[in-house]
């Protein structure tokens, strides 16, 4: 309604990426969707009901407040799993509300026990395992007590699954590391099921690969995945990108067929004005005018995730042409330079991320000049900016 700038969700986009995902996988693997950090800055709210459209039927989600928001958009009864963080005064809602939850240590499933006989529910946990990223996970003496209180509390605490997450599968060069983990949580799966749990194809599924894992090292999807950034379009890397085409042959020039980005980013000319040779544009000493020169104002700044990093060196579009950013990003808005493309005028459309004519600029050109990965800058834009689904 009021907003300076939106942000369109691709529907088509998403339809795309989850059948090229799923292509990827053999039949009958789980797929789970990643969606934290507002379903990585896309909207869970607008997210959600749009996946499970395209039969998304598994959540995953940082915390219990993400939790929250997906259990009130879904639409079909979707699984919800919290990988993270659930405080304590969240834990009887959880197990209420069927939201399973990452067991990472002894105090966690205590509480859980404690809780789920209170309500006289079952408690829907999964098993993180300590393979390597030394972040969360069990492992050891702790593991083998947890185990012992699942295998002798079943009506409370219900195994759905167990898992572990890679140290960086989107880089080559932690190669060794992922293959030492994968020996390692296969080594735990074999001693919790030893200790009378079953784990794998006849038990609880074992999850493990993020995007890049599921796209690099097929033999970590097992039952079941928790793809994030993939299904929004982006590959984890570039490199996770050229390893992925370059192992099967694949020339580049065909990537456009398989992930394709679902967010665009727009607004519009605030204002029009001409500025001598010899001016300075904006604040300082900054930008210095070489030509006389027609410069437009748009209404986004860091405020609204635009980089300084991106002063003097960014760029938009408008009517299909790049507009540089020139001097620096302000908080609210930033100027371009629009003296090459003719007739710009109050109110014409400027894409910030995305494609207009033939001219497109990716989260990856404009996180490289703002020196942010995708993820960090899928996520840094504001959810106050209103977000649109297309079709
Ligand atoms: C974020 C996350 C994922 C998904 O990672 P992507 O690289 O976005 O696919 C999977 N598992 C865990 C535990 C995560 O935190």
């Amino acid at each position: 309604m009021f907003e300076t700038s939106r942000i369109e969700l691709s529907r088509a986009a998403l339809r795309k990426n989850l059948r090229f995902l799923r292509r990827q996988l053999r039949p009958g693997v789980r797929f789970s969707s990643v969606i934290k950090g507002n379903a990585y800055g896309h909207s869970i709210e607008l997210f959600v009901p749009m996946a499970e459209g395209c039969g998304v039927r598994h959540f995953s989600v940082f915390s219990a407040d993400e939790a929250l928001a997906a259990l009130r958009a879904r639409t079909a009864g979707s699984e919800i799993m919290i990988m993270g963080q659930l405080e304590d005064d969240a834990l009887e809602w959880a197990i209420e509300r069927g939201v399973a939850f990452y067991i990472f240590d002894e105090r966690r499933l205590k509480q859980a026990q404690r809780v789920a006989r209170r309500v006289g529910a079952a408690a829907r946990i999964h098993l993180e395992l300590e393979t390597g990223l030394h972040r969360t996970g069990l492992e050891g003496a702790a593991l083998r007590g947890v185990v012992k209180r699942i295998v002798g509390y079943p009506q409370n605490l219900a195994l759905q699954g167990v898992c572990t997450h890679y140290a960086g599968a989107e880089s080559v060069s932690n190669y060794l590391r992922i293959q030492q983990q994968i020996a390692a949580f296969a080594r735990l799966c074999a001693e919790v099921t030893a200790a009378g749990l079953p784990v794998g194809p006849a038990g609880a599924p074992r999850h493990t690969a993020c995007s890049a894992a599921a796209l690099i090292y097929p033999e970590t999807t097992m039952e079941m995945v928790r793809i994030g950034i993939a299904q929004y379009g982006f590959w984890p890397s570039r490199e996770t990108e050229i390893q992925y085409f370059a192992s099967r042959g694949i020339r580049r020039k065909a990537k456009h067929s398989h992930l394709v980005r679902m967010i665009k980013w727009m607004s519009r000319v605030m204002s029009v004005k001409k500025i001598r040779r010899g001016d300075y544009v904006g604040y300082g000493a900054f930008s210095l005018a070489t030509r006389d020169a027609t410069i437009a104002g748009v209404p986004v700044g860091y405020f609204h995730g635009f980089s300084r990093d991106l002063s003097n060196r960014g760029h938009v579009l408008i009517q299909g042409l790049r507009a540089p950013v020139i001097g620096t990003v302000n908080m609210n808005m930033v100027m371009v330079d629009v003296t090459d493309i003719p007739g710009v005028q109050v109110g014409d459309d400027v894409v910030i991320i995305g494609k207009q004519g033939d001219n497109t600029i990716s989260v990856g050109a404009f996180g490289e000049l703002s020196r942010v990965l995708n993820y960090e800058l899928l996520v840094s834009l504001p959810s106050e900016i209103p977000r649109i689904i297309v079709d």
